[in-house]
């Protein structure tokens, strides 16, 4: 079957639904477009391996040429949840407009796949030095779980990656780690008249709270990277739920937290001096206090800004790397050796919305400078 076109592959790409979340109603399964990928790539002599990472889940290894060394280009394939109402044309139809092609997944990030398979294509016919590796992972939105599958499992997949995430063109070599976490407090309710007949789990938290912010400030002084747009590491109360009525001592309290470190803080290192802080105060108020992650923390990433893919990715692009504000998978290929970069088409600021769309003039620019990283590391 002949390759679609590049339209037409966008096209298929955003037509079959991959919404990946942590609700089960919403969560779907991403196999129909690293199937639909592994048949174009397959076709262009690319050898294609789908792993299961968790039912209906999976990544799409799909690499030209063998040997150590060599190119991924990376994305993942699942989109966020959409409201179908909000949008101006069909999330699910590529719509051309204003100069722009509109659809879901179209700037974040599955419209990157149709295009890198078009820089690569006048170069299918010379035989490769190194391999180049295009990697399509799953669930990157709700879990990172695909990513963090492949970390795990520790194969080496190349020597520079770089991941088509909606930068505006930019090369991206640094963002803050997510973390988001939760602390459960089980007091003791009783009559508010007598506070000797409970052990009130608003007022533990409210100790732990002002831990928390203690810690904070603390982080703030110690950590500072005038790179990023928020320069300190962020700690932000997110919501809060405890006790029903004024007339009782509040017997359960739950809060929930966002933490975003800086490169050189290491989450478990956080956390470990989050737990410590929070042991005496469920010791002082005599309550249980639980504290948990709400998922596996996506670390900080940081690139060295003289490395070979940062060099050339800034000589290729025009711009001096920089900084962004969300979190991605760069720190897990970077684990399994690879240096990392993230650099794609899109822009940011029209993800995660309706009307999600990506610029028709970023293409041919995206295409040369693929085909440019192509040449460098695989040719
Ligand atoms: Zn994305």
């Amino acid at each position: 079957m002949p390759l679609p076109s590049l339209k037409d592959r966008f096209a298929q790409l955003l037509a079959l639904p991959s919404v990946s979340c942590t609700q089960a109603a919403l969560d779907q399964s991403n196999r129909p477009v690293v199937e639909l990928l592994a048949t174009w790539l397959g076709d262009l002599g690319f050898a294609c391996e789908l792993q299961e990472i968790a039912p209906g889940k999976f990544n799409l290894l799909a690499s030209l040429g063998s040997g150590p060394g060599g190119l991924v280009l990376a994305g993942h394939t699942d989109t966020v949840p959409y409201d179908a109402s909000l949008w101006k044309s069909d999330p699910l139809r590529l719509d051309e407009r204003d100069g722009r092609w509109y659809g879901l997944g179209s700037c974040d990030m599955k419209g990157f796949f149709a295009i890198a398979i078009e820089a690569l294509l006048p170069l299918l016919e010379k035989p490769l030095r190194q391999p180049l590796l295009i990697l399509a992972t799953c669930d990157e939105e709700s879990s990172m779980a695909g990513a963090r599958a492949l970390a795990e499992a520790g194969r080496p997949l190349g020597r520079a990656a770089v991941i088509g995430e909606p930068t505006g063109l930019r090369p991206i070599r640094l963002h803050k780690g997510v973390m988001m976490e939760r602390i459960d407090i089980l007091g003791q309710s009783g009559h508010s008249s007598d506070p000797s007949l409970g052990h009130s789990a608003l007022e533990a938290m409210h100790a732990a709270i002002g831990e928390l912010l203690a810690l904070r400030a603390q982080w703030q002084k110690e950590f500072n990277n005038p790179q990023f747009g928020v320069p300190q590491p962020t700690l932000n109360l997110g919501c809060i739920h405890g006790g029903d009525n004024p007339n009782r001592i509040c017997g359960q309290c739950a809060l929930e937290f966002d933490l975003r470190p800086l490169p050189g803080m290491d989450p478990q290192a956080l956390r470990r001096a989050i737990g410590e802080r929070l042991q005496p105060v469920a010791e002082r108020f005599a309550v249980r206090l639980d504290y948990q992650p709400l998922f596996p923390a996506v670390p900080p990433f940081e690139q060295a800004a003289d490395s070979e893919l940062v060099r050339l990715a800034e000589r290729l692009s025009g711009h001096s790397a920089e900084a962004v504000a969300f979190g991605t998978e760069a720190p897990y290929l970077q684990q399994l050796g690879c240096e990392t970069l993230v650099l794609g088409p899109g822009d940011i600021a029209c993800a995660h919305q309706p009307d999600e769309h990506l610029e028709l003039a970023r293409i041919p620019p995206t295409v040369e400078l693929l085909r440019g990283l192509i040449q460098h590391y695989c040719l």
